[in-house]
């Protein structure tokens, strides 16, 4: 009723949407859900040869850049997939634009006409060499969302992909249901896993996810982002099962679609391995027409 309480209620509105997150949100048992299976993680799409020299990418529509080089091709070759289409330059002026203080956005996709999608990678419970090798040969830009708890065994593990040029951003102590708990542990969950993460990786987490996206939208959860460093919180649009996504609203992707996947392994993903889903992940979005794009890309950081 008040104009206070309107304007409290705007500010959290934007991510509103992102609520419909939770159901699916990670640490959910993975296997159930996710669209059509699809048997590999190949397409045929853009293998068509094509002068030399020419930079028109064969198959789906925009894709501004040139192709994908020989190597490139190569190293897609290896992992039974054909090349994404690179992603356009980041745009200069920022979709999204973070403050140094005050309330933080909740955000689960970005505003952009590029046709882009952004990865984001959550937990750190699956370790696999075979993904920090895919990676650096495929240069597919993910950011982390990591459990300090779920890392602390092995940080090293992250550093090679860090160094790929992939952010590590805050997503709790020990992967608590934020709403659950008061907002003293709130703090700590968050703060903790901050200075943790900053410490092992050198750099402050920027971001930050609750977990299972619980609490994203209300005033204590959002107090206690502010109050450890983050300056935004992420949700996801759709999340990755084992062979297909899982979709928030809609049947497809969307431009500056933010999607959720985990480091999961053979016992969570049914035997499947963290390059197996990894790999149809690649599939599903090169079968839309989309790239992916790096998300911090994307993002203003507040000035210093
Ligand atoms: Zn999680």
């Amino acid at each position: 009723m008040s104009r206070d309480g309107r304007s409290r209620t705007r500010t959290y509105a934007a991510g509103a949407v992102a609520l419909l997150a939770f159901a699916t949100a990670c640490g959910d048992n993975g296997g159930a859900g996710g669209g059509k299976a699809a048997p590999a993680a190949t397409t045929p799409a853009s293998a068509a040869p094509r002068p030399s020299g020419a930079a028109t990418p064969t198959g789906a529509a925009a894709t501004p850049g040139a192709a994908p080089a020989a190597a490139d091709a190569a190293a897609w070759a290896k992992w039974n997939l054909t090349p994404l289409a690179p992603a356009p330059a980041p745009p200069a002026d920022k979709p999204i634009k973070l403050e140094r203080t005050g309330p933080v956005p909740v955000f689960s996709d970005v505003k952009t006409s590029d046709k882009v999608v952004f990865i984001t990678i959550d937990d750190g419970a699956e370790k696999d060499p075979k993904f920090v090798e895919m990676l650096t040969d495929l240069k597919v830009p993910i950011s982390m969302f990591l459990t300090r708890d779920i890392v602390k065994n092995d940080y090293a593990y992250f550093k090679p992909l860090q160094a790929l040029g992939n952010h590590v951003q805050n997503h709790t102590v020990d992967h608590p249901v934020m709403s659950k708990i008061p907002a003293e542990k709130q703090k700590s969950e968050i703060c903790d896993a901050q200075s943790a993460l900053t410490q092992q990786y050198g750099t402050a987490p920027l971001l930050f996810r609750p977990p299972f996206g619980d609490g994203a939208n209300t005033p204590t959860l959002n107090t206690s982002v502010q109050q450890c460093g983050p300056r935004a919180i992420v949700l996801w649009r759709e999340s990755m099962q084992i062979h297909g996504m899982q979709y928030q609203s809609g049947d497809k992707l969307k431009p500056g679609d933010i999607v959720l996947a985990h480091f999961r392994g053979p016992k969570e993903l049914k035997g499947s391995t963290m390059t197996q889903m990894f790999g149809e992940l690649l599939a599903r979005i090169q079968e839309q027409g989309f790239s992916v794009a790096r998300l911090e890309d994307y993002i203003q950081a507040p000035a210093s």
